[in-house]
C-alpha cells in the first residue's frame, strides 16, 4: 500500500478525539509530501537536526512535533516553530524551553514524559518526580511553556498484557494530573505496534511511523 492509502486508512480507523502524529524520522521530504497531500498536517520527528532540515524545505503549515529525547542545547534550533514537545523529562529542560520560547515571544506546548516501561534505557519521570515538579516554585513561575499532558512509551515486548498494564498506569497518572491541572487534555501513547491497546486505555494521541511509511532502514 502507498503512504497515501496507509494514512487514509489510519485516519478513518482512529476514534474521534484521537490525534494522529505521522512519524517521519529517516523518511524523505518527498514521502512526507505524499502524506501532506492527503490533508495531513501533524508530523513527528525524534531528532532536532532532522526536524529543522525538513521544516526548512516543507510547507509552513505543517505542525512539527518533537517526539524524541531532547538535549537542552538543541532546544534553540526549533524554538521558533515546534508545535508540541512530547519528551520533557526534567525541570532543567523545561526551563530551557521556557527561555528559548520567550526569545521568540511565544508559548511552547509541552508534554511531560513518564517512565512506564521496564527498560532502563527509556527516559521519563516517575510519578513522584512528576508531582514534586508540579509543586516546585520554579515550575510554577514558567510563563512561556504550557503543559498539555503526558507521554509515555511501553516496554518493547510481545506481552500484550504487560503493555496494557503500563498504559493503564500512565492513564491513571494522567487522570490524577487532570485533577490538579484541569486544562490538560493530551495523553500521547501508542505506536505502530501497540496503538490499539493504547487507544483502549485512553490515549488521545498516537505516534505512528512504520505502519504508514514502511520499516525504517538505519543502514
Ligand atoms: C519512532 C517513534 C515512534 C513511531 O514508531 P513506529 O513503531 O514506527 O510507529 C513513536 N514514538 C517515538 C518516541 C518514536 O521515536
Amino acid at each position: 500500500m502507498s503512504v497515501k492509502e496507509n494514512i487514509e486508512k489510519f485516519k478513518s480507523a482512529l476514534p474521534e478525539g484521537v490525534t494522529l502524529v505521522a512519524v517521519t524520522k529517516t523518511k524523505t521530504p518527498e514521502m512526507i509530501m505524499e502524506a501532506y497531500d492527503t490533508g495531513h498536517r501533524i508530523f513527528g520527528e525524534n531528532k532536532v537536526q532532522e526536524m529543522v532540515g525538513k521544516w526548512e524545505v516543507l510547507p509552513p503549515d505543517i505542525q512539527w512535533h518533537m517526539i524524541g529525547h531532547l538535549q537542552r542545547n538543541k532546544v534553540k534550533y526549533m524554538a521558533s516553530f515546534v508545535s508540541l514537545i512530547h519528551g520533557v523529562d526534567s525541570l532543567k529542560l523545561l526551563k530551557e524551553i521556557d527561555k528559548q520560547a520567550l526569545k521568540h515571544d511565544r508559548v511552547i506546548p509541552c508534554l511531560l514524559q513518564m517512565h512506564i516501561a521496564e527498560e532502563e534505557t527509556k527516559f521519563g519521570l516517575s510519578e513522584d518526580e512528576l508531582f514534586k515538579m508540579l509543586n516546585d516554585p520554579e515550575f510554577l513561575s514558567l510563563e512561556n511553556v504550557q503543559i498539555k499532558g503526558l507521554m509515555g512509551m511501553a516496554t518493547f515486548t510481545e506481552d500484550q498484557d504487560k503493555v496494557k498494564r503500563e498504559f493503564q498506569y500512565l492513564s491513571k497518572v494522567f487522570k490524577k494530573l487532570q485533577d490538579r491541572l484541569p486544562e490538560i487534555n493530551t495523553l500521547s501513547m501508542g505506536m505502530s505496534g501497540d496503538y490499539q491497546i493504547a487507544i483502549d486505555e485512553g490515549s488521545t494521541m498516537v505516534r505512528i511511523g512504520s505502519s504508514i511509511f514502511g520499516a525504517r532502514n538505519y543502514g
